[in-house]
């Protein structure tokens, strides 16, 4: 990266600027909110005819009552302080506290998520357990003798945690969620999520536990009593009342170019296409697609490396049930491969609110796939019979009769795939788009980072201050050397 991203020369925002947002998920509507908060104006600009993007929550009217879903629960999590504040203001007395209890559903037993090496190791049964020591053991003492290269997932994983655990608890679970090998696969994304986690911390903090210098992120977490959406939902709330705009069903369908400044965006709405100029523009819509809709068009090269990057993508199978509940589990991760699906909730553990009544219960079970595969290809129908018969048959967790009805939801471009090659191509476009000055970009797609909501609305919040007349520099957010669940306090100051 030759230049973070910063405030791209338009620092200062003046009243009167018109500040453009493509995009109304999570971070989009935090520039829009903190812009607002500011009095500065702001203009989102949304394809959906709804607020919220992956992190939204919806709704089910049925004969039994609502039903609410968010697509994949949504905890709310971070290590940062400001973010966190940001959080509990918008979603001030709608706020929940959630115990965390989520597992590995293994061979017919459950083992804590993230993985907890001492139960992993009762879970396997003593000998392969010895295995899968001396695998780490060995692994340790090759790493000492000679640094090893660490460039697949599957190095990075081994590298971390010995082969016997990778393959027990790491390799089909990858595969499910990535389709692909995970040597076909990047260690970044390994590194970004179990940075400083390693067998030996692990066994340590499992025999002497910390003394207090580790706050883990994990036991509990905020939640909107009406699901993750309600975050969203009140920053627009929020960004209306100020007198900002947010333009629901209109797509971007180019970024017009005067120079190297943005002069306008063309969108379509329901009344046809329009231009919308502006001053200042921040793009959460996929990068990928962000490059491909210049006008005049990107180089060549930029457009070709654009086409080298992949999105994996969702869908959520929706089940109603009446049943008080069928796991305590905040998640339940599934790693079986003859079980399609890779994991799935239960809405009424995180809020009693999201289910009509302590009768009934539901499931969101998500299923891992990309656009025209295998599983993206089956109906509606097959989706949720298969969730049913995979529930009943091979999990013994519901009985047909309890199941009242379901649904899918389908969510493209939700996973940025970190293949083993993304970051050249990546540099390429980032280069190309820092080029244009009055263009920040943010978010998950919106960056191709693998980005949870609190580093999505971090980007989103920072690139709002560039414009108040701070300078952040973007690409330094979710760079940090710290698994993201733990929080030591030496490292952190003024945070805890
Ligand atoms: C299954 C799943 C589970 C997750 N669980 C968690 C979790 O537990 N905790 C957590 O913090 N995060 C979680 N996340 C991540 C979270 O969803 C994202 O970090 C967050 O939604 C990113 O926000 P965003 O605004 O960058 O992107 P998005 O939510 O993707 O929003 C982008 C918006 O841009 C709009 N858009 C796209 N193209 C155009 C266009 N051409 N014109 C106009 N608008 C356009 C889209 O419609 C969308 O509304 C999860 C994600 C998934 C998929």
């Amino acid at each position: 990266m030759q230049n973070g991203q910063t405030s791209n020369g338009a620092t200062g925002v003046k009243s009167k600027e018109r500040n453009i947002i493509m995009g109304a998920g999570p971070a989009g509507l935090c520039s829009a909110y903190v812009l607002s908060k500011a009095g500065a104006n702001a203009t989102v600009v949304e394809s959906a005819p709804f607020v919220g993007g992956l992190a939204r929550t919806i709704r089910r009217d049925t004969e039994n009552g609502e039903f609410k879903f968010d697509i994949g629960g949504h905890r709310w999590f971070t290590k940062n302080e400001d973010l966190n504040d940001l959080f509990r203001e918008v979603v001030d007395d709608e706020l929940l506290w959630v115990n965390r209890i989520s597992r590995i559903y293994f061979d017919g037993k459950f083992i804590d998520y993230p993985l907890k090496i001492v139960s992993a190791l009762k879970a396997v049964g003593p000998i392969t357990a010895a295995r899968a020591v001396l695998d780490y053991g060995r692994i340790k003492v090759k790493q000492r003798i000679k640094s090893t290269e660490v460039r697949s997932m599957e190095d990075a994983y081994v590298n971390q945690y010995g082969e016997t655990l990778y393959k027990l608890f790491f390799q089909a679970y990858s595969e499910k969620v990535w389709g692909l090998k995970c040597d076909k696969l990047s260690g970044d994304w390994v590194s970004q999520r179990t940075k400083g986690m390693s067998l030996i911390t692990a066994i340590k903090d499992a025999v002497i536990p910390s003394k207090g210098d580790v706050v883990s992120l994990i036991e509990q977490f905020m939640y909107p009593r009406d699901g993750f959406g309600r975050f969203s939902e009140r920053m627009a709330d929020s960004i209306r009342a100020s007198g900002n705009e947010i333009r629901l069903k209109n797509a971007v369908e180019k970024i017009v170019l005067d120079g190297n400044r943005v002069k306008g965006i063309r969108v379509r709405t329901e009344n046809g296409p329009e231009l919308i100029e502006g001053d200042n523009f921040i793009s959460s819509i996929p990068f990928t697609v962000l490059v491909k809709i210049m006008e005049p068009a990107a180089p060549a090269d930029v457009i070709a490396a654009a086409e080298t990057l992949t999105f994996r993508d969702i869908i959520t199978v929706n089940l109603m049930i009446r049943k008080r509940q069928v796991t305590p589990d905040t998640w339940l991760y599934v790693h079986d491969r003859n079980i399609l699906f890779g994991r799935f909730h239960e809405p009424k553990n995180w809020s009693p609110a999201m289910v009509p009544s302590d009768e009934y219960t539901s499931l969101v079970i998500e299923y891992f796939c990309t656009k025209g595969d295998h599983i993206w290809n089956m109906s509606d129908e097959q989706l949720v019979n298969q969730s049913v018969k995979h529930l009943v048959e091979d999990l013994d967790f519901v009985r047909p009769e309890e199941v009242l009805g379901g649904f899918t939801l389908r969510a493209t471009k939700a996973y940025p795939v970190y293949d083993l090659d993304y970051q050249e191509p990546l540099l390429r476009m980032k280069d190309y788009i820092q080029s244009i000055e009055n263009l920040q970009y943010i978010g998950r797609g919106g960056s191709f980072r693998y980005n949870n909501t609190d580093h999505s609305i971090e980007t989103g919040m920072l690139a709002a201050r560039n414009l108040l007349g701070e300078t952040h520099d973007l690409e330094r957010v979710n760079a940090d050397d710290e698994y993201h669940e733990i929080k030591r306090k030496s490292s952190a100051a003024g945070v805890v």
